[in-house]
């Protein structure tokens, strides 16, 4: 069958582009140029490389499909199926949160806090796609961790995440509530981390499409959006030793009641704010 008359990765971006632009998505040419390399298996470099080759029906059938998906709102990670975090590529699929470039910042103060210090053991509470503890295990060759998450399917990706990553033989994947599973077995760890469940319920609803389709359950913090910094509070208290640390993030609005919560619990805690400026991160050292 004859291609000439079908179009080119040139002339199908010269359409796809402003398409999307119209229809409010905020970085047309790069999510076109990505979304367009992943239906045709080639890095985005090779679309400037390949830019009059024609695209069989298949692949524009393909990229149509993708680009509709992605118009009804359906964030870029889900429909490639991956995003980078840190210098590593993760997994991702809609049962487990889309890592944000906040947590990065979190994983970087939790290297700073522990510098120099060997033989870490912590625990990544609500793993996800398991970014915090696979990123602190890859940054602190010898740590150890528990990764603990309630849906058996977002271990899943965090269990071939670990295994891509090659750090599967550090971190111990573990399903249950918050610390649950870890509290009576005797096990004492020097670092708590997690990125848990901060947006009160009630903005749920208002949130913007795209995390519309992430799952309710990694962002859904309860009324004022704190429940499970409480819950975790005695959790934590029970399994980190005298001077262990918890790294927590936060929404931009919680430094106040939660340092306020930390304190009361006998915890020393320093604030950090994210690149934006805002409140995001607690670090409190149990000093008791
Ligand atoms: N720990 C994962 C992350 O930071 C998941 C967090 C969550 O689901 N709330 O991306």
């Amino acid at each position: 069958m004859s291609t000439s008359n079908n179009l080119t990765i040139a002339a199908i971006l010269a359409k796809i582009v402003p398409y999307l632009a119209q229809k409010g998505i905020r970085n047309p040419r790069l999510e076109a140029d990505l979304l367009l390399a992943f239906v045709l298996g080639l890095p985005r470099v090779k679309l400037y490389s390949e830019w009059d080759r024609p695209l069989n029906p298949d692949e524009v059938q393909r990229y149509r499909e993708i680009i509709i998906k992605r118009i009804q709102g359906w964030p870029l990670a889900y429909l490639t199926g991956k995003k980078s975090f840190l210098s590593w590529e993760f997994i991702v699929n809609p049962a487990v949160l889309i890592p944000r470039p906040e947590t990065e910042e979190l994983v970087d103060a939790v290297v700073t806090a522990v510098k120099g210090r060997k033989q870490l053991s912590g625990v990544d509470v609500g793993t996800g796609s398991g970014v915090i503890a696979i990123a602190l295990a890859k940054l602190l060759p010898d740590s150890y961790w528990q990764a603990v998450d309630i849906s058996a399917a977002a271990l899943e990706v965090a269990q071939t995440n670990a295994n891509n990553l090659e750090v599967a033989d550090r971190i111990r994947f573990v399903q249950g509530d918050l610390l649950q599973p870890l509290l009576g077995t005797d096990q004492q760890f020097d670092l708590i981390v997690s990125n848990p469940p901060y947006i009160p319920s009630s903005q749920i609803a208002g949130l913007q499409p795209e995390i519309g389709k992430e799952p309710v359950l990694a962002l859904d913090g309860g009324p004022d959006g704190l429940e499970f910094y409480r819950r975790l509070l005695p959790q934590v208290d029970q399994l980190l030793v005298e001077g262990g640390l918890v790294a927590l993030e936060h929404g931009y609005d919680q430094r106040e009641p939660l340092t306020a919560l930390w304190n009361e619990a006998g915890y020393n805690c320093t604030s950090l704010s994210d690149l934006s400026g805002l409140d995001r991160i607690l670090i409190a050292r149990k000093c008791h």
